[in-house]
């Protein structure tokens, strides 16, 4: 039985349930979508696609080795019930067809293809006078270069009008993307907003701010703005990190993990100690039929897996002061702090200083995920900037389960996209991001509508007396 309580008390988990969702498309966008929608617990999901599993497909993770031959609808079907069975999920061989789209309360569609995306637009149309239920159509695409969501809600005005009215702007990124490969990590970005996006309509909350332009998520320069994508001249940077450390196998670690394994890197080490409960399970999503199991060696299984060049190494322990002792220069290209207290993530920057390595660190609330990054002789360090041990006492605030902070796996998946795009901007030397001087925040709910930026931060302590030596001021 899914346990959908680290959700909190916002959300009322029966609203999820009862709703409807009809996805479009199989390519990674649309993998990334399911998992999340499984995750979340929305109740009915369908899945349309007319494509056979021919071969193996980068960034399809919900696809396997033995699927080959075997329609890509019931593949999903069957991983997606495994993922969460206690919700509905139907998978049709088929393009978007109205015969076939159920009732949906929302649709989206995930493919790169125009066609498939105006199809989609024409049936959501036909349903303003006769289905009023379908409240939204997210049309989301992606490539290596950016990923773009755009929403259609079924406001005051006939719909057609808005769709006409946007015709102009959607044909040019349907255009955009026509016939290019999804994006790992952008889709993985697409996909947070995307299922944020059906969150809000399906289950409002008092601050949500529905997005209301269509969006586009631009990787050359980190950033987020409205409108459609520019075409970015050149390749988004590729080199990958030979060695990369992963500590805390969570929600944050999870997505961490899998966006790394599908941007193809060569080695990961996973530390955590935990063992996988059934109240993990509404975010860490690759861990579906393990209950009582670790989780660093469930998730270096499932990472080896989804690709089998990679040498995943599982350490069931926390990374503590004997580990922080023995890391060395070099010894890992990057690390990632997917951790949930500031004792740990003190060790982890403390480490980082002193080995001189890279360091990634996300954090999450109930709507919010954060970046932070540190790169020795450049940056401060993540100690500098939020002074741990000043926040150590909170780490200790005795709370049961129910009592923690509501945890929903969106901003999981956010902060970890982020991380991974950070990441391979660091090691291909890209340090004119605004890592230096900002941290990144995704903010889904108050007034700024998916604030998705880089915030200036005042470091706490001074990183010339600390030894960090970063941020030249
Ligand atoms: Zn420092």
């Amino acid at each position: 039985m899914t346990d959908y309580r680290r959700q909190g008390e916002m959300l009322d988990q029966q609203r999820l349930l009862d709703s409807n969702v009809t996805i479009i498309g199989s390519g990674p966008l649309a993998n990334y979508t399911l998992c999340l929608l499984a995750g979340l617990g929305v109740g009915g999901i369908k899945i349309l696609t007319q494509d056979q599993v021919t071969g193996f497909e980068k960034g399809e993770f919900l696809i396997r080795q033995d699927d080959l031959g075997r329609q890509k609808a019931d593949c999903l079907e069957d991983r997606l019930s495994n993922i969460n069975p206690t919700i509905r999920i139907r998978g049709r061989s088929i393009g978007p067809d109205v015969a076939f789209l159920g009732r949906p309360n929302v649709i989206v569609e995930t493919t790169n293809d125009p066609k498939s995306k105006r199809a989609a637009a024409a049936i959501f149309a036909s349903f303003t006078d006769c289905y009023s239920e379908c409240e939204k159509l997210i049309l989301a695409s992606s490539d290596d270069n950016s990923c773009h969501v755009a929403v259609h809600g079924q406001g005051q005005r006939r719909v057609e009008d808005r769709i006409r009215r946007r015709r102009g702007e959607d044909q040019t990124y349907q255009e955009a993307y026509k016939e290019k490969r999804q994006g790992i990590v952008t889709s993985c970005i697409a996909a947070s907003i995307v299922v944020d996006e059906i969150r809000k309509a399906l289950h409002p909350l008092e601050r949500d701010m529905p997005l209301e332009t269509a969006v586009t998520f631009d990787w050359g320069t980190l950033e987020y703005h409205p409108g459609t994508p520019r075409i970015l001249p050149g390749q988004p940077p590729t080199k990958y990190s030979r060695r990369a450390l992963v500590v805390g196998a969570g929600g944050i670690g999870t997505y961490v993990a899998l966006n790394l394994a599908l941007s193809g890197i060569e080695e990961l080490h996973i530390y955590d100690p935990d063992v996988i409960e059934p109240h993990n399970l509404n975010r860490q999503i690759l861990y579906y039929e393990k209950i009582g199991e670790k989780k660093a060696a469930t998730l270096a299984k499932r990472i080896f897996e989804m690709n089998p060049r990679i040498r995943a190494h599982a350490y069931d322990i926390a990374f503590g002061e004997e580990e922080a002792r023995h890391l060395r220069q070099g010894m890992y290209t990057i690390m990632f702090s997917c951790v949930d207290s500031f004792s740990a993530r003190k060790l982890l920057s403390n480490a980082a200083v002193r080995s001189q390595t890279p360091l990634v660190d996300g954090s999450v609330s109930a709507f919010d995920a954060f970046v932070d990054v540190y790169i020795p002789g450049i940056t401060p360090c993540l100690d500098c900037r939020h002074d741990y041990t000043s926040l150590l006492a909170l780490d200790n605030r005795p709370m049961s389960c129910a009592d923690q902070d509501a945890n929903v796996v969106m901003p999981n998946a956010m902060a970890a996209a982020m991380m991974v795009a950070c990441s391979i901007h660091i090691l291909n030397s890209d340090t004119d991001k605004p890592f230096a001087t900002k941290r990144f925040i995704h903010a889904s709910q108050r007034g700024d509508t998916h604030k998705f930026t880089w915030v200036p931060f005042m470091a706490e302590k001074d990183p010339i007396a600390c030894g960090c030596l970063g941020g030249k001021r």
